[in-house]
């Protein structure tokens, strides 16, 4: 039987970007796991960072993409449960190129697929291989091994599902992203070319379960009303121009990420709310920083040494730990229906639109998880 460097297993969008990043080191890459038919048509576009295009440009997948299936973001405006609180972000302002890209999930995974199929050292295959490495990316699903590995992941459940769909406008949407902080509900408008061009939104609506179970079952003109009342009519009529899917929200994270032979990446060793839309650029900023410390190990040291996965671990838990909190302490904090609190939220958005050191510490944050 072969024996391979490491074994990826699941081939989500982090498994797949890991395996493609270590097999470019010469490393000998089994990759457990196909790409699930829903994940080809998602109906999700990700808001990716720098970092993550940076990366998914080096792996050779990014200029690929095809016309539409990426669009840029220059502004974003969020807002709160008044009309005072507001929060504006430009790229013009913040001196960077655009605060994120807006990127086709299935696309995404079908390049990878290509990419994969051309990569010389890495293998596909469905059982366990023998590896000195096992990595898993098996984000949410990753429950059952983790369990056998004691790697003690905690998770606790928001009680909401996250209901994504593609948008046409009636109007163009300027690649100005939006965000309502509506509490209980967080509705998110991304500016998208797909399915038309300068007129599309990727929509993430994060809903209490009973009320996203409502919407998901009522018809395409009603859901499509339901929308026009909670984003005002300043975008126009909006129609569906996909179909609906939801994901039940959660957050977690395992108390230990590595041991001898084996580690965490991606959704398989943290999971956060998708308000912030940081859950893939977190998962992506750990496929650099493992193939990083791999790369740069001594020459007498093996891909499973514990000691060499530490140095990995110790460069992700405290962006990932203080992005979990970020996005929890967010939807906490306009969870919470008393008026004095929502007051201070809503006051706290203004200030904090009015201090540009502040705004730029964010965009930073943001834009390299
Ligand atoms: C509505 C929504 C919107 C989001 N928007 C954004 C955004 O704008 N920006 C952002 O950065 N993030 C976003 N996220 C988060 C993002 O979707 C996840 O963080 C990301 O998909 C995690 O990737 P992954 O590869 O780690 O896990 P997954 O995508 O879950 O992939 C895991 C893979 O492993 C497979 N698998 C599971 N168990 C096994 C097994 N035992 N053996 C083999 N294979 C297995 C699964 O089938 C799957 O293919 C969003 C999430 C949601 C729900």
């Amino acid at each position: 039987m072969q024996h391979f460097d490491v074994q990826v297993i699941g081939a989500g969008i982090v498994g797949k970007s890991l395996a493609l990043s270590l097999s470019r080191l010469g490393l000998s890459v089994a990759l457990r796991g196909t790409t699930a038919a829903t994940a080809r048509d998602d109906v999700r576009a990700y808001a990716l960072n720098a970092a993550s295009v940076d990366l998914l440009q080096r792996l050779k997948v990014w200029d690929t993409l095809g016309a539409g299936a990426t669009t840029p973001v220059h502004d974003m405006v969020v807002r709160g449960d008044s009309s005072s609180g507001q929060v504006e972000f430009s790229s013009w302002e913040q001196r960077v190129g655009t605060l994120a890209v807006i990127t086709d999930a299935g696309a995404l995974e079908r390049e990878l697929d290509t990419a994969l199929g051309f990569a010389p050292h890495v293998t596909r295959v469905d059982v366990d291989v023998a590896a000195t490495l096992v990595a898993h990316c098996e984000g949410r699903g990753a429950a059952s091994s983790l369990h056998a590995l004691d790697a003690g992941f905690e998770r606790s459940d928001y009680g909401q599902k996250a209901i994504a769909a593609r948008l046409v406008s009636t109007l163009p949407h300027r690649q100005v992203a939006r965000q309502w902080f509506r509490s209980p509900d967080v509705l998110a408008l991304l500016p998208f070319d797909r399915p038309e061009a300068g007129h599309s939104y990727a929509l993430v609506w994060s809903l209490p379960t009973e009320r996203a179970e409502v919407l998901l079952a009522m018809a395409p003109a009603a859901f499509e009303a339901e929308l026009v009342a909670a984003a005002g009519i300043e975008f126009g009529a909006l129609r569906l121009g996909s179909e609906r899917a939801a994901w039940p929200l959660v957050v977690g994270g395992a108390a230990t990420w590595c041991g001898p032979g084996w580690v965490l990446v991606g959704d398989a060793a943290h999971l956060v709310h998708p308000l912030a839309g940081q859950g893939l650029n977190l998962g992506l900023a750990d496929v650099v920083a493992l193939s990083t410390v791999i790369a740069d190990r001594e020459a007498w040291r093996g891909v499973g040494d514990e000691r060499l996965l530490r140095r990995y671990v110790r460069q992700r838990a405290a962006p990932t730990w203080a992005m979990t909190r970020i996005t929890d302490g967010l939807l906490r904090l306009f969870a919470e229906p008393s008026a004095p609190i929502r007051e201070l939220r809503n006051n706290g958005m203004s200030i904090v639109n009015r201090v540009a050191p502040l705004k730029r510490w964010l965009t930073a944050r943001a834009l390299d998880s």
